[in-house]
C-alpha cells in the first residue's frame, strides 16, 4: 500500500485521535519528540482514575490490589509487545522515558560491575540520552579508582554503525556496547545483525529502541540484545512513561537500585493500552505507512535545490537505504536557518522539530529541520509542506 493511494484504514485510525481532528489546520511533524494519544488510550486512564485509583504494592482493599495486578499485568502486556522468547525469565521495568532507563542500566546494573581496564562502547553520534549515561557509569568507576575507557562507535558513510571496525574494536574487556536502534534525526533503522554479529557472543548490547517502538515491528528473540529501552510516551502512553526490558543473559539480573517510590500507575495503565491499541492497528502497517510518507518528502526535496536532506545520501541516490529509512527525514535550507524556518512552518500549522535534536557529535552546523511521522499523518500534510518549502527555495 502506498501513502499516495487513499487508505480507509488510515483514515479510521487518524480519526481516533482527538488533537488531530480537532486541529484541521494543524500538521503534527514531531512524532519523535513525543506522539499524540489515541481515544481508547485516554479512555483507559479516565477510566482507571475515575473507578479505581489506588497506589500499587501497597494497600490491602479491592482498589490497591487490582492497580498492583494492573502494573503486573502492563508488564506482561510489554513481553508480549516485544514478542519476547523467554517472559519467565526477563524484567519489565518501569521508568520516567527513555533517558531515566539508560541511565538506571548504566548506573545500577553496568558501574558496580567495572573494574580497571574495563572498556565501554559509545554511540557518540546518536542522541546524548544514550551517551550521557556511559560517560557517568565511567566517571563513577573512575572515582573509585578504576581506569574505564569509552570506546567511540564506529559509524559508515550512511550513519550505520560500521561492523568491520567495530570488530576490531572489541576486547576481552568491553564490558557494553551501547546502540540505537532508529537514528533520530537520519531515521535509519541500524544494522543490529551485524552489530551482534561483530561484537560476537558474549558482550552485554544496550539498545536505545525510543524511535523503533510503537513505530515499526520490534521483536527482542530477533534482536539477541540484553536490554532494550524505550519510551512510552512516544509509544502513544502518557508523559512520564518508559521502560526497560532486561532479559540479558550475559551477566548479573538487572535489579533497580534504592527505593522503589510509588510507580507511575495512571501511566502505565496508559502504556498497557496504547500497546494494545499499536497492536490492533498493526506495527509492520505503521511502518510501512510512515516510511511511504518520509520517501514522499525526501523525493519532493530531492526537487527542490535549496534544501539539503541530512544523512545517507549516497546510499538514498542509489535506492538502498530508503527501506531501512522509518519516517524521519531531517534537512537544512541553505540560507534559512533552520530555527527561522521551524518558525516560518509552525506559522502555517507545520510544526516540526528545529534544533540540535539532543544529537552528541554532528556535522559543524548543529541545528535542522525534523520531520518525524506516525500513523495519523497524511499525504496531503506531506505535499502540504512541500508546497511552503517550495515557495522558500529561493529564499
Ligand atoms: N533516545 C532517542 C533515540 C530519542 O530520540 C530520545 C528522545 O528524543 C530519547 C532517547 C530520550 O527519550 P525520553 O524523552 O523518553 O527520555
Amino acid at each position: 500500500m502506498s501513502a499516495t493511494e487513499p487508505a480507509s484504514w488510515q483514515r479510521a485510525l487518524r480519526e481516533q485521535f482527538p488533537i488531530v481532528t480537532a486541529h484541521p489546520d494543524v500538521a503534527y511533524l514531531d512524532s519523535a519528540a513525543t506522539a499524540q494519544k489515541p481515544q481508547p488510550v485516554l479512555d483507559a486512564v479516565m477510566a482507571y482514575l475515575t473507578s479505581e485509583n489506588a497506589n500499587a504494592a501497597r494497600g490491602t482493599y479491592p482498589w490497591a490490589n487490582r492497580t498492583t495486578a494492573r502494573v503486573e499485568q502492563a508488564r506482561d502486556r510489554v513481553r508480549a509487545f516485544l514478542a519476547d522468547p523467554a517472559p519467565e525469565r526477563s524484567g519489565v521495568h518501569f521508568v520516567s522515558g527513555a533517558t531515566e532507563g539508560l541511565r538506571a542500566v548504566a548506573r545500577d546494573w553496568l558501574a558496580p560491575q567495572l573494574r580497571d581496564g574495563d572498556e565501554i562502547v559509545v554511540p557518540f553520534a546518536d542522541h546524548n540520552a544514550n551517551i550521557a549515561p556511559w560517560q557517568e557509569a565511567a566517571a563513577v568507576a573512575r572515582a573509585g579508582g578504576a581506569r574505564v575507557t569509552l570506546r567511540a562507535m564506529p559509524y559508515d558513510s550512511a550513519h550505520d554503525y560500521d561492523a568491520a571496525r567495530l570488530a576490531e574494536l572489541v576486547t576481552p574487556r568491553t564490558r557494553m556496547i551501547a546502540a540505537t536502534h532508529v537514528h533520530h534525526v537520519y531515521g535509519n533503522d541500524m544494522h543490529l545483525a551485524r552489530l551482534r554479529a561483530a561484537a560476537g557472543p558474549e558482550v552485554p548490547i544496550c539498545l536505545d529502541a525510543a524511535q523503533s517502538v510503537g513505530h515499526m515491528p520490534v521483536s527482542v528473540a530477533d534482536l539477541d540484545v540484553d536490554f532494550l529501552v524505550f519510551s512510552g510516551h512516544k509509544a502513544m502512553a502518557l508523559p512520564g512513561t518508559g521502560v526497560i526490558w532486561a532479559g540479558n543473559r550475559r551477566g548479573p539480573a538487572y535489579v533497580p537500585a534504592g527505593w522503589q517510590g510509588t510507580p507511575n500507575t495512571s501511566g502505565i495503565v496508559s502504556l498497557a493500552a496504547a500497546l494494545d491499541w499499536l497492536d490492533a492497528a498493526g506495527p509492520d502497517r505503521i511502518a510501512r505507512w510512515t516510511r511511504d510518507l518520509g520517501a514522499r518528502l525526501t523525493a519532493g526535496l530531492s526537487g527542490l535545490d535549496a534544501y539539503q536532506v541530512l544523512g545517507c545520501q549516497d546510499s538514498l541516490a542509489a535506492g538502498s537505504a530508503v527501506q531501512r529509512r522509518q519516517g524521519i527525514v531531517t534537512f537544512r535550507h541553505r540560507a534559512i536557518g533552520s530555527n527561522d524556518l521551524g518558525f516560518i512552518l509552525a506559522a502555517d500549522g507545520l510544526l516540526v522539530r528545529a534544533d540540535g535534536h539532543c544529537q552528541g557529535e554532528h556535522g559543524e552546523e548543529t541545528a535542522s529541520v525534523r520531520v518525524s511521522l506516525h500513523v495519523y499523518n497524511t499525504a496531503q500534510e506531506i505535499d502540504r509542506l512541500l508546497a511552503r518549502l517550495a515557495e522558500l527555495n529561493s529564499a
